[in-house]
């Protein structure tokens, strides 16, 4: 099945690393009449908005809450170059909505590339606290702009499926307004969309697109938006098979930013075809990177095990995104499946230790 949106990667932005300077440099050449700066980071640096359209609906999205998932930042500015070579695409749209879209709210954690802020705080639970810069900038631009629906755009890590069988490329949430989970009129605006979403893009993406756990966290973003009455949707980009760097969750998360916009730009606070939300199968958690099987350790006694390996990303000193393997359970792993799997039946655990320490590099070979 093809599809009509004519997706093109963003050329400025080939990788999933993002230096905010180069970001920041690219909006005041491209942009500079659509951003404003509305803060700063913990460690000074600036905090841009980008203002797109001047319909009546107002949306505002946000990327990079968390500094280690730029897919949503990438899918922006592909969407921003799409638009710009495809103008039909967004006048009908952009005369419909307006879209404030904060870049990377986390500057200084998308820099080292850590999910926390300058200060090791989690911004997205601290809604209550409000002890950093960031979240505070966020809260003001929200709590005060009159908007009708809140984009809240995350990364999730690779151990999601939808099925046990293929990863959650893409998550959607409608999130809870208390410990009830109680299904009130702004989650089923919020679900509306969603499955306005799923609908467009289950044909381009079978079998990979699930929802978020509802459980009600009480300090978190979206949950306390939607309780100050502001429909939020939250957006998780997830794995894609044998694509570590993320390349087509990007193709995908770009599309299904535009047809959120789009199904806003509809919808304009309609509940319609909600339930559609309900089919969505729930992220679950199967897979680990890679799993060796039944590794027999170079014991006295006989000791057989699987192990399983997670990547670490880690930014080498040339600010390259690099993919470190780490031992993360070890045992009798036949509930998991990995995305890789090595049978290593018959053959010789090479390694210097006596066997694979948890948390450890993977410093051992199967020959
Ligand atoms: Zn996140």
């Amino acid at each position: 099945m093809t599809n009509s949106f004519p997706y093109a990667q963003n050329q400025s932005f080939p990788d999933r690393y993002i230096s905010p300077e180069k970001l920041f440099s690219y909006l005041q050449d491209n942009f500079s009449d659509y951003i404003k700066e509305v803060g700063k980071s913990s460690l000074g640096k600036p905090i841009y908005m980008l203002t797109l359209g001047n319909g009546n609906l107002k949306v505002a999205a946000w990327s990079q809450m968390h500094g280690n998932e730029s897919t949503a930042t990438l899918a922006m500015l592909d969407l921003l170059s799409i638009f710009e070579k495809h103008p039909e695409l967004s006048e009908k749209l952009l005369g419909l909505i307006q879209l404030d879209f904060i870049f990377m709210l986390n500057p200084d954690g998308s820099e080292a590339w850590t999910r926390r802020n300058a200060y090791d705080i989690d911004i997205n639970r601290d809604f209550i606290r409000n002890s950093s810069n960031e979240v505070r900038v966020l809260k003001s631009i929200v709590l005060n702009g009159g908007y009708s629906y809140l984009l809240n755009l995350h990364d999730q890590r690779t151990i999601f499926t939808t099925d046990g069988v293929h990863p959650a490329t893409l998550s959607f949430l409608s999130p809870s307004e208390n410990l009830e989970r109680d299904l009130t009129e702004n989650r089923k605006k919020s679900m509306a969309v969603i499955a306005a979403i799923y609908m467009q893009m289950k044909q381009i993406l079978p079998n990979r697109i699930a929802k978020y756990t509802d459980e009600f966290y009480p300090t978190s973003t979206g949950d306390n938006f939607m309780k100050a009455g502001i429909p939020s949707i939250l957006f998780e980009g997830g794995f894609y098979e044998n694509d570590l760097d993320r390349k087509k969750t990007r193709e995908y998360y770009t599309h299904a930013l535009y047809f959120a916009l789009k199904a806003i730009s509809v919808l304009k606070g309609d509940t319609l075809s909600y339930e559609t939300y309900f089919d969505i199968p729930q992220n679950r958690e199967t897979h680990f990177d890679l799993i060796y099987r039944n590794v027999k350790l170079n014991t006295e006694f006989e000791c057989i095990m699987d192990i399983a390996v997670q990547y670490r990303e880690i930014l080498d000193e040339n600010k390259n995104l690099t993919y470190q393997p780490y031992v993360i359970e070890v045992g009798d792993l036949n509930h998991k499946k990995g995305w890789t799997e090595i049978d290593c039946t018959d053959k010789k655990f090479v390694s210097v230790k006596k066997f694979p320490k948890l948390d450890s590099f993977v410093d051992f070979s199967v020959e």
